[in-house]
């Protein structure tokens, strides 16, 4: 391979994980992995179709209905998840290594989130023991009660950017509640998803309760989603694509939870702290390669700061390094895939007819080869430029400047998204009341990203569907009964008189 580095001890295939076991496709099939430095195949993968999602279902179900997971005491499954972190922390420089080969994640940035996935995991193993009990009472009539009961088999399919992390947000909660699983990771990306399994084993968490079947969207996606055993679906990826899955799930009437696009904006008013705003809106963007769902991907500013914000972000995005992946300072690394690096290049030549190029363009120096492309901005872009309405999903930013908070708030608003907003400046009230007026999920005001893992995470508009995030990861995989207990005489009611408490 004519990469410039390969870790040590490759695998040299990806295979599904079915009851326990590794395991090729039923008919044999299997698909091109590609390595984003070189574009070169390294690995086959498994390609997963309905013969293979049928086995891992069959699988999940048998340890669902039969296995020891779901009755387990919470702070039995706690202990396994907490071990599952453990060991997740204790092979976090190896997990960084191959997720960066894999996806061409700058490895700094790569090791940043295998640590957040075992914060994940850590996170629900405390949370599924500390969760308070719903309990009603009316003191000497009745004790209501709810049962959190885990649903079954949990579909869960996921995307290339921080593959591994993602799929510890959906993984971390949906075991925690005693489900049992069949992943679908996505086909860019698979080499880290199956390093779970080795996780898992060593761990205690008993067999049949996660699957794993790789292969394309169409084929292993679809036939999870179509699949009648099982009644849920957590879903992380394109709005186009959760536009199909929500279709193809409405037969069933599954329970869907759907992270999907954004084209979030960060507002810069003229009171704002420049640097910090500058700093915070490059990072916003230009980091994870800028395949990153809550990128700030427009950037609004007033017009009074304009033209000093455009020349200092322009001189700030020239500077930021891209590099190899695996180097330690490399800033920006190279793009997952080619079919993608078409995608964003296509971006960044209809950007040069619709807003004016500041910075990058193109290939950056010394890389014009395999999938790097240069952090490329764009200055006084309309709002009904494509390259401010559509998702690039890579190092690329529209800038566009406003007058006034009322227009400041329209631009925001003007996309089909609704992920994320960022806001810019020193004035408490100006913040607030512009975080309840912007049609955005999260809001970050002054600051970049930072989430506590007890917050919902989801966006609204065509960016989701649900929240998933603390408590409310915990009410997606559960279902919740109510119970309701009469401690009194117990009599008929009349009908009409029947007492409401
Ligand atoms: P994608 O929609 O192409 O694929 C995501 C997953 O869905 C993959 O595993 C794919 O194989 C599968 N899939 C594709 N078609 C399917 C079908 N018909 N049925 C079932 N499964 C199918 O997305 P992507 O390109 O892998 O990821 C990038 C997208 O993910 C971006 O839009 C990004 O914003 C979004 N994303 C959102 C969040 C969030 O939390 N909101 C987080 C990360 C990424």
């Amino acid at each position: 391979m004519s990469s410039k580095f390969v870790p040590e001890n490759l695998p040299t295939s990806i295979q599904h994980y079915i009851d326990g076991k590794f395991v090729d496709s039923v008919d044999g099939d299997t698909f091109d992995v590609l390595e984003p430095v070189s574009n070169e195949v390294y690995v086959k993968a498994a390609a997963g179709k309905k013969a293979d999602i049928d086995l891992a279902v069959a699988a999940a179900t048998r340890a669902f209905k039969e296995g020891p997971w779901p009755k387990m005491l919470p702070r039995e499954r706690s202990r396994v998840l907490h071990r599952i972190a453990d060991i997740v922390e204790s092979r976090d420089a190896r997990l960084a290594e191959l997720e960066s080969f894999d996806s061409g994640l700058p490895i700094t940035q790569a090791l940043g989130q295998a640590r957040r996935a075992a914060e994940n995991f850590r996170f629900f193993a405390d949370l599924i023991v500390a969760q308070a009990d719903d309990t009603f009472k009316v003191p000497g009539r009745q004790i209501n009660y709810v049962n959190r009961k885990p649903i079954g088999v949990a579909g869960l399919i996921t995307p290339w950017n921080t593959p591994f992390m993602l799929e510890s947000w959906k993984l971390g909660p949906a075991l925690a509640t005693g489900n049992t699983v069949v992943l679908k990771p996505a086909e860019f990306t698979p080499l880290s998803a199956s390093l779970w399994a080795g996780i898992f084993e060593e761990a205690g968490l008993p067999q049949g309760v996660f699957n794993l079947v790789n292969g394309l969207g169409e084929d292993a996606g679809d036939a999870l989603v179509k699949h009648p055993d099982v009644p849920l679906i957590s879903f992380t990826g394109e709005s186009r694509t959760g536009q199909t899955i929500f279709g193809n799930a409405a037969p069933y009437l599954k329970g869907l939870s759907m992270e999907l696009g954004g084209k979030s904006p960060a507002i810069v008013f003229a009171d704002a702290d420049l640097d910090a705003a500058i700093d915070a809106t490059i990072f916003g963007v230009f980091s994870l390669n800028g395949e990153r769902c809550t990128a700030g991907s427009r950037i609004l500013v007033h017009r009074d700061i304009y033209d000093e914000f455009v020349e200092r972000y322009a001189a700030q995005a020239k500077r930021v390094k891209v590099g190899y992946p695996h180097e330690a300072t490399t800033e920006v690394g190279s793009l997952v895939h080619p079919e993608h690096f078409e995608k964003v290049m296509g971006y960044v030549e209809l950007g040069k007819t619709e807003g004016r190029l500041v910075a990058g363009g193109g290939q950056p120096e010394g890389f014009e080869f395999g999938n790097f492309v240069a952090p490329t901005v764009f200055a006084d872009v309309k709002p009904d430029a494509r390259i401010f309405q559509e998702e690039i999903f890579g190092p690329v930013v529209a800038i566009t400047p406003f007058d006034d908070d009322a227009e400041a708030l329209e631009l925001a608003n003007n996309t089909r998204y609704g992920l994320a907003a960022y806001v810019w400046t020193n004035d408490l009230k100006r913040a607030h009341n512009f975080a309840q007026s912007v049609e955005a999920g999260m809001v970050w005001l002054n600051s970049n990203n930072v989430r506590d893992l007890r917050t919902p995470f989801g966006g609204v508009k065509a960016s989701g569907l649900g929240h998933e995030g603390g408590y409310r990861s915990i009410d997606f995989y559960t279902d919740q009964q109510a119970v309701h207990i009469t401690l009194g005489k117990v009599h008929n009611p009349t009908f009409g008189k029947q007492e409401l408490h």
